[in-house]
């Protein structure tokens, strides 16, 4: 049975769910994980996660379809990108078919709180590495945590598919050229907050941030990647080893030229050359797709298509791509992972 919740107005925060996953790496190996209820974790002072940041996460969702039944957005491929960051930032990588166990797991544990077909909400499901152990010297942990936790969330930024306006950041970069931008670890976001909260304060959904090495191109928003679209059919979104390489991004790659017929294309976005789109969006697990209206830039406020509307091909791809994850298209092979419910 479903719970009664208010499904329609969840917003994206923290719930205690019922289960959660929890699997230990010692003496080389991953131990058999298992579901536990305890919502805390026990670890040592002296774990490397707390001092050094060696730590990394995910973030996927599952869908409620029409008939009821539950499925995962293409998640083989956020197991392989834990991957990368775990050997970006030398943790021992959890295996794919555990990975997406795991989250299987999860889901039909508490099912109960995958939000109906139609309400507009997904169970965000939060898989954690942790470095543990006891650990003072500068070096990677001999001991790792693997947990995966899921909450119902609804939209991420107020307003869904309502444009909202987004401040590019000249004083604060996200990430180094060649340091861990493309590594899904907490310490890219712990930096990010200072920006985010400035941004916030001016009424603006998030901070778009510059690429760290000529601050000349639109390198990501704060936790979504970006995109634009030309009046010449073009999907283009930056190009850079410092994005975090979202998901979503490739997914609407590949729609783009697939299913829409555009010209999808990963290149520069020039701020001087902002005048080229007609419409611009960020996207990610999370956010979906966040239609951007306009961009601040210094006393400069650049509007895309309209600050209250949404554009014709962003609408276009928002569907597309919805419509996959909840069932209701036809998905490219390998997209869509059905979680058997009990
Ligand atoms: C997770 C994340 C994204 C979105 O990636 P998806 O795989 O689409 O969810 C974008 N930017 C940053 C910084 C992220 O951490």
């Amino acid at each position: 049975m479903t719970k009664a919740l208010d499904w329609e107005n969840l917003g994206f925060s923290y719930m205690k769910l019922p289960y959660r996953y929890l699997a230990y790496y010692k003496d080389g190996q991953w131990q058999k994980g298992e579901l536990t209820e305890d919502a805390t974790l026990h670890i040592s002072e002296c774990s490397t996660s707390l001092h050094y940041g060696q730590q990394a996460f995910e973030g996927l969702k599952a869908y409620r379809t029409k008939d009821g039944s539950i499925q995962l957005f293409r998640p083989d491929q956020n197991a392989k990108r834990l991957q990368r960051t775990a050997e970006r930032l030398m943790m021992a990588p959890v295996p794919e078919d555990m990975f997406i166990d795991a989250c299987k797991q999860v889901v039909q544990a508490n099912q109960d709180y995958v939000p109906p077909y139609g309400s507009g909400g997904t169970l965000y499901i939060r898989p954690l590495l942790l470095g543990i152990g006891d650990i003072i010297g500068v070096k990677p942990a001999d001991e790792y945590i693997f947990t995966v936790f899921a909450m119902p969330v609804g939209n991420y930024f107020k307003g869904g598919l309502q444009p909202t306006n987004f401040l590019i950041q000249d004083d604060y970069d996200r990430a180094a050229p060649h340091g861990t931008g493309a590594a899904k670890v907490g310490g890219n976001y712990a930096g990010s907050f200072v920006p985010g909260q400035l941004a916030k304060e001016r009424g603006f959904s998030d901070v778009i941030y510059l690429d760290p090495a000529t601050h000349t191109k639109i390198e990501e928003v704060g936790s979504a990647n970006f995109f634009g679209i030309t009046a010449d059919n073009e999907f283009i979104t930056p190009l850079s080893p410092s994005i975090l390489p979202s998901i979503t991004k490739y997914s609407l790659l590949y729609l783009a030229e697939h299913r829409l017929g555009m010209k999808a294309i990963e290149g520069d976005i020039f701020l001087d050359d902002l005048d080229k789109f007609v419409e611009a969006g960020a996207c990610g697990t999370a956010a979906v797709i966040s239609p951007i209206g306009g961009v601040q830039h210094g006393d400069d406020l650049h509007v895309f298509y309209s600050e209250t509307e949404v554009g014709p091909v962003t609408r276009r791809l928002y569907d597309e791509l919805t419509g996959i994850q909840f069932g209701d298209v036809e998905a490219p092979d390998g997209w869509i992972v059905k979680v058997d419910e009990q």
